[in-house]
């Protein structure tokens, strides 16, 4: 087994600066590409007949370290010959100078740079435009269906621990069984965003015609610190995916999904910006309507109906920032 798959993290963070792009064969059936570091490629020789795409990003902040294991592990997988990928699959490892550091990031929030406009530079600032460059090579002319699923944990706890974010489509429909796959790898919460935003699984969705989700996988916690079979079914499912031509899923009305939509987009405009509830209050906790959200000079924030739920609030941001979503649920028909 080749050196650099049997510890692709260690490697890649061991090798930030002088990273040399290699390919080879792993026994004749997968072909391997590391054109910069922290990226792999793989593809089979044989090519099915229902060709998949599909990309993992891990690690795009860098302590959230649970999907960056699993990733790792499939890597290891599949350089071991004990995983053989059907599907071609290239795995990102996001702001591998954070995960040296254990921080979300180092200058830059890497999850708000994606955007073919993209200007200045910056540690995080080349990272994504490297990210692009190799996401739009691997995308460049292929047939068949193409996924990315941006891996991340939350930094809060959620009444609903997974959860995952389907970005704007723009007007495409949403795919149902995109969200049995969401379902049966035990994320059964997703938010149906309809903004445009500057999010890696916004980017490859809107740019690159990926089905792709940003997907929290439960809550953020130290290397070796997680428990890892909260993630099995995640991980099972992600291996699935690259391994089996077909997968068989759940049908959607036995999913026990929740999809909620976006109701109110709350701005912090003023540094007295405060949250009318506790700091860690679970993401999805839900209000009545007429309940004091938020408060700010000249302004007040309410729940606008019932069950109306909150998401990823911050008093923290900066000015002009979003200091939390408002969501309320939906049926997808
Ligand atoms: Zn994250």
């Amino acid at each position: 087994m080749q050196a650099s798959l049997q510890n692709f993290l260690q490697y890649s963070l061991d090798h930030q600066c002088d990273w040399s792009p290699q390919t080879f064969i792993i026994d004749q059936h997968t072909q391997v590409e590391m054109p910069i570091f922290g990226v792999v490629i793989f593809t089979p020789t044989n090519v099915s007949e229902h060709p998949k795409h599909v990309v993992y990003s891990s690690g795009v902040h860098g302590n959230e370290t649970a999907p960056i294991e699993i990733c790792n592990e499939l890597i290891h997988g599949i350089g071991s010959g004990a995983l053989k990928v059907v599907h071609r699959v290239m795995f990102i490892l996001g702001n591998l100078p954070a995960i040296a550091q254990q921080t979300r990031f180092i200058e830059d929030n890497l999850n708000r740079l994606f955007t073919p406009e993209l200007q200045g530079e910056g540690l995080e600032i080349d990272r994504a435009k490297a990210i692009m460059l190799e996401m739009a090579r691997f995308y460049e002319g292929v047939q068949g269906e193409r996924i990315h699923y941006d891996l991340h944990t939350a930094i809060r706890a959620s009444k609903n621990e997974k959860f995952a974010v389907y970005p704007f489509l723009h007007g495409k429909p949403h795919k149902k069984h995109q969200l049995q796959f969401m379902s049966d790898c035990g994320v059964n919460t997703v938010l149906l965003s309809q903004s445009v935003t500057t999010t890696f699984s916004y980017y490859s969705s809107r740019f690159h015609q990926a089905d792709s989700f940003t997907v929290e996988l439960g809550q953020v916690r130290p290397f070796g610190e997680n428990d890892m079979q909260k993630f099995a079914a995640a991980k099972q499912m992600l291996q699935n995916l690259i391994t089996q031509t077909e997968l068989e899923l759940t049908p959607y009305a036995q999913c026990p999904l929740e999809l909620f939509t976006v109701n109110q987009v709350i701005n912090k405009h003023h540094n007295d910006f405060t949250l009318h509830f506790a700091d860690d209050l679970a993401n999805f906790s839900d209000f009545k309507k007429g309940d004091l959200l938020a408060t700010e000079s000249g302004k007040e924030y309410r729940a606008l109906q019932d069950a109306e739920a909150i998401v990823f609030p911050n008093a923290n941001v900066a000015i002009g920032q979003r200091a939390m979503l408002t969501v309320v649920p939906y049926e997808l028909t």
